[in-house]
């Protein structure tokens, strides 16, 4: 089974409020590498490449794995667990 196909498996419950975010999008706007776009296992993060630099967040396809607060090499991820009641909901068997 492809990464794709267990994606699909995936299911998120949304409480209409992202738990991701960015701490300061001047660090980046100055940031080259945007890492936070290659080390997340579910492409939450993307960046255009003909924008600002600040990523857009696909915060309902998140795993909650928590990669993305160690892969930014400026410490500029915002991270917290959804609400009580929301996030990811993994299927068994
Ligand atoms: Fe991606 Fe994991 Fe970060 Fe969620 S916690 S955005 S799945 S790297």
């Amino acid at each position: 089974m492809s990464i794709e196909d267990r994606l699909y498996t995936v299911k998120y419950r949304d409480t209409g409020e992202s738990h991701l975010g960015v701490e300061n999008p001047d660090v980046c706007a100055d940031c080259t590498t945007n890492e936070c776009t290659s080390v997340c296992p579910a492409a939450v993060w993307t960046v255009d490449p003909d924008g600002d630099g600040v990523p857009s967040i696909a915060y309902e396809n998140c795993l909650e794995c928590g990669t993305c607060r160690y892969g930014c090499p400026y410490d500029n991820v915002e991270w917290s667990y959804p609400k009580t009641g929301g996030g990811v909901v993994f299927k068994q068997g």
